[in-house]
């Protein structure tokens, strides 16, 4: 069963049409990425399915439930964005427990578990106690994933999270995501990127879109092998 169907999804701002019509199944515990070039419209697509922004027409349907509108917070999703946006007056801890702390219902110490096991997860249990601006770039961006694993969310969306990392902790976060989603059963990722090598090495599937449409869908190799259009072409290299 799909996880997520967009059933041709538009969305404007105010006269401009920025989303044209998305018919898309996003399987339970697949790994999407979104990729295409800058202004077709993948952030604002995850942010229609985060519920972040309202869709202007169409139907969105969680595990086959309309959620329209369902509030963000009731969609079980969590988001990870290219700016970590951790709190800086906020300890490590204090950041990956705060959403938990928001919700009812959690105790201390299950929060404590669940802040203590993302951060296994993500081998930085050793700097919970520091502030943001102690941290490099990396661990910030370990930390603000490590947030949203706190929330045990059924879907992940990810805008670009490793674009302001340098090329070696591009690579090496890269493959912490890849064993988070293997990691975690059923859990569903929807990745956004302009990187094809991420593209390639993180995708069960790929959508490539094109000034607000899906041009095509498909494995990496579906994709490599037998792109529709130039265009496809041009955004799936050589898988390295
Ligand atoms: P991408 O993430 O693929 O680079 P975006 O989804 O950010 O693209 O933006 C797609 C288009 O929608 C752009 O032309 C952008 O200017 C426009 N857009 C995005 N958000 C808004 C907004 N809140 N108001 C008006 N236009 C917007
Ligand atoms: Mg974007």
């Amino acid at each position: 069963m799909a996880s997520i169907e967009l059933r041709n999804i538009r969305k404007s701002f105010g006269v401009v049409d920025v989303i044209k019509g998305v018919d898309l199944e996003i399987k339970k515990g697949e790994f999407m990425v979104f990729v295409g070039p800058s202004g077709c419209g993948k952030s604002t697509l995850l942010r229609l399915i985060s519920g972040l922004e309202d869709i202007t027409s169409g139907e969105m349907l969680f595990d086959g439930k309309v959620v329209n509108a369902l509030a963000p917070s009731k969609r079980g999703i969590a988001m990870v964005f290219q700016s970590y946006a951790l709190y800086p007056h906020m300890t490590v801890y204090e950041n990956m427990a705060f959403g938990l702390t928001l919700e009812k219902g959690h105790g201390k110490e299950e929060i404590r578990q669940r802040v203590e096991k993302a951060a296994d997860m993500l081998q930085i249990r050793e700097y919970l106690d520091r502030l943001p601006k102690q941290l490099s770039g990396g661990q910030r961006q370990r930390v603000a994933i490590g947030r949203a694993i706190t929330r045990d969310p059924k879907v992940f969306l990810f805008d670009e999270p490793l674009s302001n990392l340098d090329a070696a902790l591009r690579v090496a976060t890269r493959i912490e995501i890849a064993k988070l989603h293997e990691g975690m059963h059923d859990v569903t990722m929807i990745y956004v990127t302009h990187d094809q090598v991420e593209a390639m090495t993180l995708a069960d599937r790929i959508c490539v879109l094109r000034d607000g449409i899906v041009e095509q869908v498909g494995t990496p190799m579906e994709l490599y092998e037998r792109p529709d259009s130039i265009f496809v072409a041009g955004f799936i290299g050589s898988p390295k």
